[in-house]
């Protein structure tokens, strides 16, 4: 890859699905990979419900997770969405390549909208074109590779159709991009519904594992797993979601496939036990070095002011590009 870009809500705190699903790529390989940005998305928490004064405290707190699961300033580039004009700017051209149908055809806008209507709050416009606003973030970069979970590779699809429509009709301004997907974990479900994805802005928390969890709340939630009533243990997402998602976390934790960790268990009991302590080992220096780091909040500052001008640096151009390619004049 040449580029490499991706994102994070500051909806909730972050959780074990964000970390496998992301975080932990983006540590791991992806910031040595190519040049590569990570950025708190903050515009994009306040397509639903949400108290300003949250979303800042969340905004920062991202960030420092981010460095503390080993996001290397020196290396990527770690910045805040609103810091940077330019998503916005080229959030609206997009809008302008973009169809009301396609916007609505996004699972998550038919997920988060009905949700949002369950609670008897409105839906907010920018719900529906949230898609869009992510699809500047990452066209804004030129990124080539968006390291996601599975949830996030239906918009990441929408990212290419605009940007090969945009190309297209207007002139080749942007690199299309693909999503890039972890082999296992790449859906970390809920640990008390395992028919749905953990999500960090889900008011059910039982079945959430938060990175900030004491350890031993982790391995409560972690025993505490719904799964079923069948006899042994099998990895079978279908049939058996609860017990697959264990095995899945486990897989991440030691490296093994899911098939053959079911092979080695012959109950449930001892599944739970083994993710448990696992998950408390996997997130035990995430969490230490975040203790350190929020230490000193001017240290995160920094780093966002010095990710800001940076970013800026790159997203600048493309997006002029964009403006003269679409027809707009350029200022004398
Ligand atoms: P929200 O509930 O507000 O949508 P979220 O937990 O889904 O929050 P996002 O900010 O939407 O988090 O996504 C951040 C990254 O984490 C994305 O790459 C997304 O695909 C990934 N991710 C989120 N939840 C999971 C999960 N349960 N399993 C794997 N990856 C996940
Ligand atoms: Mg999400």
């Amino acid at each position: 890859p040449s580029r490499i870009f991706s994102g994070i809500k500051p909806t909730g705190h972050l959780t074990l699905g964000n970390y496998l699903g992301a975080l932990r790529r983006w540590a791991r390989e992806d910031q040595y990979a190519a040049e590569s940005l990570f950025c708190v998305v903050d515009l994009h928490a306040l397509t639903v419900e949400h108290d300003p004064a949250r979303v800042r405290r969340l905004s920062r707190q991202a960030a420092g997770l981010l460095l503390a699961a080993g996001l290397d300033p020196e290396v990527c580039t770690v910045f805040v969405q609103s810091h940077v004009d330019e998503h916005a700017r080229l959030s609206y051209l997009l809008e302008c390549v973009a169809s009301d149908g396609e916007m609505r055809r996004m699972i998550q806008y038919k997920e988060k909208s009905a949700r949002a209507q369950r609670g008897g709050q409105g839906v907010r416009l920018s719900l529906l074109t949230y898609p869009v606003l992510m699809a500047a973030d990452i066209l804004a970069y030129r990124a080539t590779e968006v390291p996601v979970g599975e949830d996030q590779a239906q918009h990441v699809e929408l990212t290419r159709d605009l940007a090969v429509r945009f190309n297209q009709r207007y002139g080749h301004v942007f690199a299309v991009p693909k999503a890039t997907l972890p082999a296992v974990a790449a859906r970390v479900m809920d640990l008390q519904d395992p028919a749905t994805k953990m999500g960090k802005s889900h008011d059910a928390t039982a079945g959430i594992v938060y990175l900030l969890d004491e350890p031993e709340a982790v391995a409560r939630k972690v025993r505490r797993a719904v799964t079923d009533s069948e006899p042994g243990v099998s990895y079978d997402r279908e049939a058996r979601p609860g017990v697959a998602n264990l095995l899945e976390i486990l897989a991440t934790c030691t490296g093994k496939e899911p098939e053959v960790l079911a092979a080695s268990y012959e109950g449930i009991g001892a599944l739970k036990a083994d993710t448990a302590e696992a998950v408390v080992e996997l997130l035990r220096p995430v969490r230490e070095r975040h203790a350190e780091i929020s230490a000193d909040p001017s240290y995160v500052d920094g780093v966002l002011r010095a990710g800001a001008a940076r970013a800026r640096e790159l997203a600048r151009p493309t997006v002029d590009a964009a403006y003269a390619a679409i027809g707009l004049l350029p200022p004398a």
